[in-house]
């Protein structure tokens, strides 16, 4: 290629490359602390919370290059599940915190065909259970642009045990806490949409750990292609 083309390819691309990640936050059904949101203050973020019910009121494809759920609804009617979905078919990026691996429990395929795991509640056994304030200790198990970064490090942060996990799922991260089952974040299951699902992030003390600020933005840039 002449030098002169290259340069001007160069010059051309820069500024798509540095338009930061349109992240769309959905929030709603659980409380949480405020300092939720230090992790996206980050200028190669640009993020717009949207809690429910208006969350998912419309297809936000165009829209959004990747959705942060930090939600937790029990259920969402036809149409928003629809537009969740056109989300993911678009090849979306979907970054699942914590809490939102307990939405839609009654939707097989939000746990089984994204996510990728799922908290198990009641008539389901065995019932998943939850433990705050665990000192967890995480091991990185796998070299991804989402653990890059990242060493084995220890969180004041909550735990959830018996959860559905799917065999299928890529673990990047682990932890030998008792009160856990031992994956506690991996690389979700849809063939077009990058999903990543990180447990940690329950308050304050997860909140402001900069690993787990690393890891969201790691996941949010991983998501949309970036990293
Ligand atoms: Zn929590």
């Amino acid at each position: 290629m002449l030098p002169q083309l290259r340069l001007a390819l160069v010059l051309m691309s820069a500024p798509l490359l540095a338009q930061p990640v349109k992240t769309l936050v959905v929030t709603g059904g659980h409380d949480h602390h405020p300092a939720f949101y230090t992790a996206f203050d980050d200028p190669r973020l640009a993020p717009n919370v949207d809690p429910h019910p208006v969350a998912f009121r419309k297809d936000v494809s165009k829209r959004y290059d990747v959705a942060v759920l930090y939600d937790m609804v029990p259920e969402m009617d036809d149409a928003r599940r629809a537009n969740l979905k056109a989300f993911a078919d678009a090849g979306k990026g979907i970054v699942v915190l914590h809490h939102a691996i307990c939405s839609h429990s009654q939707w097989p395929w939000y746990s089984e065909e994204l996510v990728g795991g799922r908290y198990r509640f009641a008539p389901e056994t065995p019932l998943s259970t939850y433990k705050h304030d665990e000192q967890v200790k995480v091991s990185v198990v796998k070299k991804h642009p989402v653990t890059e970064g990242v060493d084995d490090f220890i969180i004041h942060d909550e735990t959830y045990k018996n959860m559905w996990i799917s065999p299928k799922v890529q673990v990047l991260l682990r932890t030998d806490n008792p009160t856990a089952d031992g994956p506690i974040a991996w690389i979700g299951l849809h063939p077009k949409a990058r999903i990543v699902y990180l447990q940690l992030g329950h308050d304050e003390n997860a909140h402001r750990n900069p690993n787990f600020q690393r890891l969201v933005r790691n996941a949010i840039l991983w998501a949309a292609g970036r990293n």
